[in-house]
């Protein structure tokens, strides 16, 4: 069965598929890669967003499934979270160049893209993965007041009613941060966990 929300996400697909307008589409079609749009349960009550897709992400079209996704996999499994049961997405939906950081330019032309995945999936909990999804999201739903480093942030709630709705949003660290250093482990669990508390 179809639901209303798969429609509206798959205009949503539609319309970045052919976003002739985006920086990164001339790259897109000259590798012959992806965007990545994101993947998940449509009625997810936690929904992940990370920076941007890498060179898996762009040849697969799906979202963390090279080496920062197996760290998600695994960060998830420690806090219980069956990644079928969560939405996961990226603020920019093709790849930058080189892995590179994406710019204001680049942010700014997908995410009205992903405010709308937001409103679709009315997610109980936004977790952010890194800091480029950490600073949109915080300042997107009336956060800009608790904004800082996220060294400082890591792993703390904060509750806003910018949807209509009580929603929370946690910054999290970017689960590439345990690819480079794997010491790092312990304190991404450590954050995850506060996933579990919203396991349906
Ligand atoms: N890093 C991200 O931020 N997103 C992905 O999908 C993969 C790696």
């Amino acid at each position: 069965m179809i639901d209303d929300r798969a429609e509206k996400l798959r205009l949503i697909r539609d319309e970045i598929l052919t976003l002739e307008s985006s920086p990164l589409y001339e790259e897109r079609i000259r590798n012959g890669v992806f965007p990545v749009i994101g993947e998940g349960d449509h009625f997810a009550r936690i929904m992940l967003i990370g920076e941007a897709p890498g060179k898996n992400e762009a040849e697969t079209g799906k979202p963390f499934c090279g080496a920062s996704g197996k760290i998600l996999d695994e960060l998830l499994a420690s806090a219980g979270v069956d990644r079928k049961s969560v939405y996961v997405t990226n603020i920019v939906k093709d790849r930058p160049p080189g892995n590179r950081d994406p710019s204001v330019t680049e942010i700014e032309c997908y995410a009205p893209f992903l405010d709308r995945q937001i409103e679709i999936i009315q997610p109980s909990i936004i977790a952010t993965l890194g800091r480029f999804s950490m600073d949109y999201i915080m300042r997107r739903y009336g956060l800009s007041h608790e904004v800082g480093p996220i060294s400082k942030i890591h792993g703390r709630e904060f509750m806003t009613e910018a949807m209509g709705y009580e929603m929370k949003v946690v910054p999290l660290y970017h689960p590439a941060v345990a690819v480079y250093d794997r010491s790092k482990l312990g304190e991404l669990k450590k954050d995850f966990n506060q996933l579990s508390k919203y396991i349906a």
